[in-house]
């Protein structure tokens, strides 16, 4: 026994080290992780089994990975950050156990927001225990043992081929892939140490953009007094091809079709994910910069600018009225309220009793947005059956796939269709409504999913986006022209409330 015990720490290879590490940090630290998944997956199916396989060695190996990493680095530091993971692990674990806690970037927060008083009330003799079984015990271990290097060319050799074992893994599972993006925030805060490595970075990186200082553009002025509104809808995971109005076989858009005075546009989306996709419908050209986005512009030029959302990821906003799905629901009622139409609540008599004459109403929806479609529409919108209920993709076919990603366009076509119903009753305002996609979806082709691949190399569907355009008045109308952009909108919203300014584009306005 112990010379098993001096095997392991006399002369050990780094190989060996980093693996016993990496189940160490296994069997001491994620009972949380696996227990989160035994719950969210169905276990007794050869797919949720081969999800728990695939994750158990993905975490395994991951660790063994990086920690190998670090040791070849220097033996010195991967120790080190191996004792203060440990310690820090335990410190995590024992508020998983103990407050059911969950380590994501909100709770990174608060954990940096707490006062030297407060963290000394969590101190208990369990979390003593805690510490020194889980934290210390192995630590002891990492200081005591001596690690034998190894030569570059063989370092190279296990780097490459770990690692194309790891990537190979990734894309074995590319049909899971549903299932760990709809869990990701739950699983990403309960894998040790990158739970709170991770989300910690996160934040100071979000924090960091908050804070980010747009670059001011030149004042606008308004030009007459028409009243005049503008509904600017942002569309999530919005794909073209799935809009009969753009020539798709199933009638995804009913009510709209029926609709005088609307217009569709070819477009693409400048990105392929939400925070770059919301960021090129607001600014007045595709930037790496950040400009002042067309919210924040108008309403310091004295617009009356609502931005209202179910949804997340757009630029720092800077306006009076920015409502979120909790505040709407106060006044909503009815099944819709757990909808997107949640949006639309007093949206007419919020229009009518502004004080401003020109008025700029921005909807940030989340209606497409995945995996959970079937979840994104009230149940009498399911017009295409059956539909994908899991987001276990494996269970479904892209038959049932497909038809529930439909609804959440008929829903849309829905939602849209109210708008302009909306709008019209308002007779006093000329007014218009745009509706444009942050970027499109993926739904099985080419074995994709979701969205988010890089730009250069995304497949058609995932920048395809609708640009649908109704005006209140057919005279004035849309210019004939068949293709736009996402900067499209900043200045067709200017021109349309007759605003004056430095920065607009003529050739980026639809209007007539
Ligand atoms: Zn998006």
């Amino acid at each position: 026994m112990l010379d098993k015990l001096k095997k392991l720490t006399n002369n050990i290879s780094i190989t060996r080290f980093a693996l016993i590490a990496s189940l160490l940090n296994f069997v001491l630290f994620h009972y949380p992780f696996f227990d989160f998944v035994f719950r969210h997956v169905d276990y007794k199916s050869l797919n949720g089994i081969l999800i728990i396989a695939c994750l158990i060695i993905l975490v395994v190996i991951a660790n063994a990975f990086v920690f190998y990493i670090l040791c070849y680095i220097s033996r010195y530091v991967g120790k080190t950050l191996l004792v203060i993971f440990f310690i820090l692990n335990s410190i995590a674990l024992y508020f998983v156990n103990t407050y059911n806690v969950i380590v994501d970037e909100s709770m990174m927060g608060n954990v940096f927001n707490t006062n030297t008083s407060e963290a000394f009330s969590f101190f208990s003799f369990k979390f003593v225990i805690y510490i020194i079984l889980f934290g210390i015990l192995p630590s002891i271990y990492f200081v005591k043992a001596k690690i034998v290097t190894v030569k570059f060319k063989r370092f190279i050799t296990t780097f490459g081929i770990t690692l194309v074992f790891i990537v190979a893994m990734i894309f074995a599972n590319a049909s899971n892939w549903l299932w760990i993006d709809k869990y990701s925030q739950q699983l990403g805060a309960l894998v040790m140490p990158w739970s709170y490595t991770v989300n910690t970075s996160l934040l100071y990186i979000h924090k960091h953009k908050q804070n980010r200082k747009e670059i001011l553009l030149p004042d606008a002025t308004v030009k007459d007094d028409e009243k005049a509104v503008v509904v600017l809808v942002i569309g999530e995971s919005a794909r073209r091809q799935n809009f009969s109005l753009y020539g798709y076989s199933k009638n995804t858009n009913p009510l709209l079709a029926k609709t005088e005075n609307l217009y569709h546009f070819i477009a693409n989306s400048c990105a392929t994910y939400t925070t770059a996709g919301v960021k090129c419908i607001l600014e007045h050209k595709d930037t790496e910069k950040l400009y002042e986005i067309l919210p924040n512009y108008l309403y310091r030029n004295g617009v009356e600018v609502v931005w209202r959302t179910t949804n997340w990821g757009e630029p720092p906003i800077h306006i009076e009225k920015y409502q979120n799905a909790d505040e709407l629901r106060k006044d909503c009622s009815g099944e819709g309220c757990y909808y997107d139409e949640i949006l639309l609540t007093g949206l007419k008599e919020q229009i009518s009793t502004s004080t401003k004459n020109k008025v700029l109403i921005i909807l940030h929806t989340s209606t497409s947005h995945g995996p959970s479609y079937s979840k994104k529409y009230p149940p009498h919108f399911e017009t295409f059956k059956p539909v994908c209920n899991s987001v276990e993709l494996a269970n479904c076919s892209s038959e049932e796939l497909m038809n529930a990603y439909d609804n959440t366009i008929v829903y849309t076509d829905y939602i849209l269709h109210t708008i302009i119903e909306n709008l019209k009753q308002l007779k006093e305002y000329k007014s218009t409504m745009i509706f444009v996609s942050d970027h499109g979806e993926s739904l099985g082709e080419k074995n994709l999913y979701m969205h988010g691949v890089p730009m250069n190399f995304a497949p058609k569907e995932q920048y395809e986006i609708p640009f649908i355009v109704w005006v209140s008045d057919s005279t004035r109308g849309v210019k004939d022209i068949e293709a736009v952009s996402q900067s499209h909108v900043f200045h067709s919203v200017l021109k349309f409330l007759s605003i004056d300014s430095p920065i607009y584009n003529e050739d980026l306005n639809i209007f007539k």
